[in-house]
């Protein structure tokens, strides 16, 4: 593609290099802070907006203090800077659609548009011909009771947007708890929808970049293990089979490709007993599955980034150790600081390296994510064994 030429979703090719180069992020959470850091090692500067006091991010790079929704504030941002990211997808629509016509939005906003509704989301993904559980448009009691008689259960109701963390979800296990669940869900005014119960046997992820380029990259997946709807650690290589790993990954470059994504795409499956992958979401920007590759791969998701949405060729994705990444939760913080303040016997003699990395947010309540632990190790099963020796995530571990 030459100079500004535009691609389907609106973005253009263009390289931006560093020390010519201010980038700005919407949104200053860790996830801006690790961008930050990856790009200006890589010799960005960087500009956030949040409207938090003293946000992770705004510790590393300047912060404009302001809401996420203020127009004002996203135009002085759009003139501070040469290039516009966000680390998070829920963006107003209308500061997206300023930033792209006063600045440049190389990701554009119409894969946010997309992803932040369950229901395009799926329909993206099916157009790329990869599979999702079975669904229903949910309008209604009455498509509520049909479609949970042509699902069957299990089947999990879900707001279509909004939803976090497992939020805004009931799983259905008879259908007599269906109303109640409807009821319930449709009291938040959101649209809904309803999904099949995939009995998988493990979750995994994969982070792809596509750059303004079109060039195309993607991280080896994540096994991932939940606890309490949150993300409780990654585990790489994920414990399936090498052609799943594979068919995994030329399914997420399919998505990205067929979206036209630019930047980072996390793409969160099931992996189902027989095998089969189905897709459960979307996001678009640095993933929680994907901090694993800060030591572990030659490249980190954040530089990849960086680079996809500067136009740099994108960077080697190579797995250089198996690793296990274990997110610090508020409740996990003070264990972990005294742990890795004196020699760990332990880690020694697993042959395991902890790698820590804190947010910087002030206050360590329970279920915050404070930071995370990338521990470097020669098999996988060290790892957890290390996780499970520390004690420290005992009451969490599934
Ligand atoms: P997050 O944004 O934290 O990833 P979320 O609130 O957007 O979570 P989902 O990812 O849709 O929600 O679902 C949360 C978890 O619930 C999944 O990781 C999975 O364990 C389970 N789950 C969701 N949908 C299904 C399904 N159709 N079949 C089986 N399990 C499901
Ligand atoms: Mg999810």
């Amino acid at each position: 593609m030459s100079g500004t030429e535009k691609s389907k979703n609106g973005s253009q090719h263009r390289v931006m290099l560093p020390g010519h180069t201010t980038i700005g992020i919407l949104g200053g959470g860790q996830l801006g802070r690790m961008l930050t850091l990856a790009g200006t090692a890589m010799g960005y500067r960087f500009i956030t907006l949040d409207p938090a006091k003293d946000a992770p991010c705004g510790q590393v790079a300047r912060q404009i203090e302001a809401g996420y929704a203020d127009e004002g504030a996203a135009l002085e941002l759009a003139r501070q800077c040469d290039v516009i990211t966000y680390e998070f997808e829920n963006v107003d629509a209308g500061v997206a659609a300023l930033l792209e016509r006063e600045s440049y939005v190389p990701q554009g906003s119409s894969l946010l548009y997309t992803t932040q509704h369950r229901l395009r989301e799926k329909r993206a993904i099916e157009a790329a011909g990869v599979r999702v559980a079975p669904y229903r448009e949910i309008t209604s009691a009455d498509t509520m009771q049909a479609a949970v008689g042509e699902l069957g259960v299990p089947c999990v109701l879900k707001t279509v947007t909004g939803g976090y963390d497992g939020k805004g979800q009931r799983v259905i296990r008879d259908a007599a708890q269906a109303l109640k669940a409807y009821e319930e869900l449709a009291a938040t005014g959101a649209e809904l929808v309803l999904e099949q119960f995939i009995k998988f046997d493990c979750e995994i992820s994969v982070v792809v970049a596509r750059s303004t380029a079109g060039e195309i990259k993607t991280f080896p997946p994540a096994e991932n293990i939940h606890v309490n709807n949150i993300l409780h650690a990654s585990i790489v290589p994920a414990r399936v089979p090498a052609d799943i790993q594979l068919e995994a990954q030329k399914l997420a470059a399919a998505v990205a490709e067929s979206m036209e994504a630019v930047g980072l795409l996390a793409v969160e499956m099931f992996v189902a007993a027989d095998g089969r992958l189905y897709v459960n979401e979307l996001a678009p920007r640095p993933h929680n599955s994907g901090h694993y590759t800060m030591e572990a791969c030659a490249t980190s998701q954040f530089e990849q980034h960086i680079r996809a949405i500067c136009g740099l060729p994108l960077g080697d994705t190579t797995l250089l150790s198996p690793v296990v990444m274990v997110n610090v939760l508020g409740e996990h913080l003070e264990p972990v600081i005294e742990r890795t303040g004196a020699p760990d016997g332990d880690a020694i003699e697993l042959g395991v390296i902890p790698k820590l990395h804190i947010y910087g947010k002030t206050e360590a309540k329970t279920g915050r994510k404070m930071g995370h632990v990338n521990l470097l190790c020669h098999d996988v099963e060290e790892g957890l064994q290390w996780i499970e020796q520390t004690t420290i995530w005992r009451n969490t571990n599934s």
